[in-house]
């Protein structure tokens, strides 16, 4: 298949030569092509969104539920199609795949339902002949810039709450998951939402990326990636005053207490930073455990890693697969090298001899400080870091020893324990006796610190990302 913008209801071939895509999992597996933008391209979508707001922020929310609907089904109907692309074209694997794309389904659902749902509020006034509200309006054409990690699950989280609220959207998903955004809205077409709606334009950050930051008539850009770029896409919006939010990377904690249940900690621990090769911004990076039972914890879970074996995406068993790009390659090998040379190697997995990939092994490492980089930088790789605490005090203090703020967890029974470590972990979602990765899409989802620039996604936090208040006072003249 071959990339096409969607620009004003229709496909646009762009006229390149085109880049092609092999598979992750296998280097001599052709995937597709990759078209990239031009400047022009961005300027006939803002105009197309511009065009749309007009007719389809006045549609009733009952209307526009009804077109949610509609894409949920078509996701439905073709969700192996897209998952196997999915996992063809950035490598995660196939049943994680097939679970992303349920969750984008009933995201779309769970936001159509916001269509009938209050959106004000009634407020007593001074006088009585005045009726007071307040009443959620949509912003306009918004910009949603998406990572590559999770490409169909993060655009509809932020897609859907977008459209319900009467804004039009260009999406620039990245270049390394931009088959499945392509095919995704290839899907959509048969739903026939109105021209203009919702637009898509494939390119390079650094060169349509900076375009759309730089010179489009957004009202508000939602921007999922690196910390590095989400921190240089918010100081563009706030100069522009562009309304925006930037959720980005994540260094994430499991805290082992002494009480800890091994046979329920070590499969949820495993899977938190192993599965989809780490690739999660909720991944588990580093395992913070208390001294009691640490040798009995490190036992288990060297074996656990050691069985772990990464094989291509699509093996309907596949645990983990490779990693997504060159560039994932490239980066994540910089760490495993710098563990081979300055960290104590605890467990290393397999990788499936025939395999022809970015495969990397699983790794599992220990004896560094607390302030090396294979602890304090994110990795985004099969790599987690092992650090040994004296008490629950020091276990905490560990834990928040980070610029992140995303996610952390605790495994313990004591019910004290669990609720200071709900009260004191620096993240915006902390959990207890569960994966650090994992957040249900009706909950709040973002993170403190450098994870975010401190607003929420999904849930209802989402409906007032992409809405602004007007208070509204009516004076009965009769
Ligand atoms: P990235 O920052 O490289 O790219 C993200 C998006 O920004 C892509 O679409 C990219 O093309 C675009 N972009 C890059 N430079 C740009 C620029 N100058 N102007 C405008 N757009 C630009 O991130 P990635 O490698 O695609 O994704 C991995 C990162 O995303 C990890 O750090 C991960 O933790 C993070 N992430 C965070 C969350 C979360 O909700 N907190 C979820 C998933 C991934």
């Amino acid at each position: 298949m071959e990339t096409k913008n969607w620009i004003g209801g229709e496909s646009v071939l762009i006229q390149d030569q085109g880049q092609i895509v092999y598979s992750p999992s296998n280097l001599s597996e052709e995937v597709g092509v990759i078209h990239y933008s031009e400047r022009s391209h961005v300027f006939q979508a803002e105009e197309a969104a511009k065009q749309a707001f007009r007719t389809w922020s006045k549609l009733t929310g009952v209307t526009r539920a009804s077109y949610l609907y509609q894409m949920a089904n078509v996701l439905e109907k073709n969700q192996t199609e897209l998952a196997t692309l999915a996992c063809r074209e950035m490598g995660k694997p196939i049943t994680e795949m097939m679970g992303e794309v349920t969750r984008a389904i009933h995201l779309l659902r769970y936001y159509a339902a916001e269509g009938v749902r209050s959106d004000g509020e009634l407020i007593p006034a001074s006088d009585v002949n005045v009726l007071q509200y307040s009443k959620r309006v949509p912003l306009g054409v918004v910009g949603v810039i998406t990572p590559w990690n999770f490409p169909v699950a993060i655009p509809i989280w932020k897609i859907a709450p977008a459209l319900i609220c009467g804004n039009t959207v260009i999406w620039k998903p990245a270049d390394n998951a931009a088959l499945t955004a392509s095919k995704m809205m290839e899907f959509f077409s048969e739903v026939n939402l109105p021209e203009g709606v919702l637009n898509l334009v494939i390119g390079k950050g650094s060169v349509i990326g900076v375009v759309l930051l730089e010179e489009v008539d957004f009202q508000a850009v939602s921007f999922t990636g690196s910390t590095s770029t989400g921190t240089h896409v918010a100081s563009i919006c706030a100069k522009r005053n562009i309304k925006y939010q930037t959720e980005m990377g994540g260094k994430n904690a499991a805290v082992v207490l002494n009480d800890a249940n091994l046979e329920i900690t070590i499969p949820i621990i495993l899977s938190g930073a192993y599965r989809s090769a780490g690739q999660k911004c909720t991944a588990t990076s580093r395992i913070i455990v208390e001294e009691g039972i640490y040798p009995r914890f490190v036992e288990r879970l060297r074996e656990a890693v050691s069985g772990l074996k990464a094989v291509h995406a699509l093996e309907p068993t596949a645990y983990l697969g490779p990693v997504a790009s060159k560039s994932q390659f490239e980066t994540v090998s910089h760490y495993v090298n710098l563990a081979h040379k300055e960290a104590e190697i605890i467990a290393e997995g397999t990788i499936k001899s025939d395999n022809d990939g970015y495969f990397i092994h699983p790794l599992l490492v220990t004896g560094v400080q607390t302030d090396h980089s294979l602890v304090q930088e994110e990795i985004f790789g099969p790599v987690s870091v092992l650090l040994q605490a004296a008490n629950f005090d020091e276990a905490i203090q560990l834990s928040n020893e980070t610029i992140y703020g995303l996610s952390a967890s605790v495994f313990t029974n004591d019910l004290s324990k669990a609720h200071r470590f709900l009260e004191e972990a620096q993240a915006g979602m902390v959990r207890v006796n569960q994966e650090t990765a994992g957040v249900e899409y009706q909950a709040p989802f973002g993170g403190m610190k450098h994870s975010s620039s401190h607003t929420r996604e999904q849930g209802q936090a989402a409906l007032s990302f992409y809405t602004t208040v007007k208070t509204c006072a009516i004076k009965h003249t009769f």
